[in-house]
């Protein structure tokens, strides 16, 4: 087992020796080749399970492979927190390291002009808490029309938070990609009803991972 068994990429593979990866976590080990496969992904992990890497190494993989596009973001990331938020754009920026690939970060309770002059200096991989992207898309902002990529990281808790209006407002927008174009996927600790419903209405044909 090791992150040899996929093909991320030169770059990527060399941001997994800095980090300090020695083997992929299960989640990384099942979730990596499936979400290179392209295919839509339900996966149930808790935090500290690597989930994180498990889904920005394969798309950071493929956002690197395609070359710099010109239309930006390509992936977006929605997360419960602030705090979690800025994790993923921590782990995004290791494993970005030396590509020409941009993360961005944008949570609400922060000076939104300074994270508006960010998002306009480029962005391929946006990562984002529900409110602060709608007040951004509403104030005219952000454009989703190239976000082929799109993660809901920790949905159960984005759900608690009562997210759902902002989440629905964002990924059934008519400018973003319809499923089955985009590449989807979910994680979450837990998977009640409601979860199965966002997994019914946001991921095509999608493979269920439980670890
Ligand atoms: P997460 O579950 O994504 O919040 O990750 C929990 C912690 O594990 C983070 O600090 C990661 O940097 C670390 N981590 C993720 N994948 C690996 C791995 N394959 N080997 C060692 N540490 C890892």
């Amino acid at each position: 087992e090791s992150f040899h068994d996929v093909d991320l990429g030169e770059i990527i593979m060399g941001n997994i020796t800095l980090s300090r990866y020695t083997r992929p976590t299960p989640v990384q080990k099942y979730a990596i080749p499936i979400i290179k496969s392209k295919r839509d992904l339900m996966a149930c992990a808790q935090t500290g399970s690597g989930k994180t890497a498990a889904f920005l190494l394969p798309v950071l993989s493929q956002i690197y492979t395609e070359g710099p596009g010109e239309q930006y973001p390509i992936s977006l990331i929605l997360a419960p927190t602030r705090e979690l938020a800025l994790q993923i754009y921590e782990e995004a920026r290791k494993v970005a390291y030396r590509s020409h690939v941009r993360p961005c970060v944008v949570y609400g309770g922060a000076d939104i002009g300074q994270q508006i002059r960010d998002l306009e200096r480029g962005c391929h991989l946006l990562v984002a808490t529900p409110g602060r992207l709608v007040d951004m898309m509403e104030r005219g902002k952000i454009g989703l029309d190239y976000c082929n990529y799109l993660v809901l990281d920790e949905a159960d808790r984005m759900l608690d938070m009562g997210f759902e209006p902002q989440i629905r407002r964002i990924v059934e927008q008519d400018t973003m990609p319809p499923k089955g174009l985009r590449q989807t996927m979910m994680f979450s600790a837990t998977f009640p009803k409601e979860i199965q419903i966002l997994a019914r209405d946001f991921l095509e044909e999608y493979i269920f991972l439980a670890v």
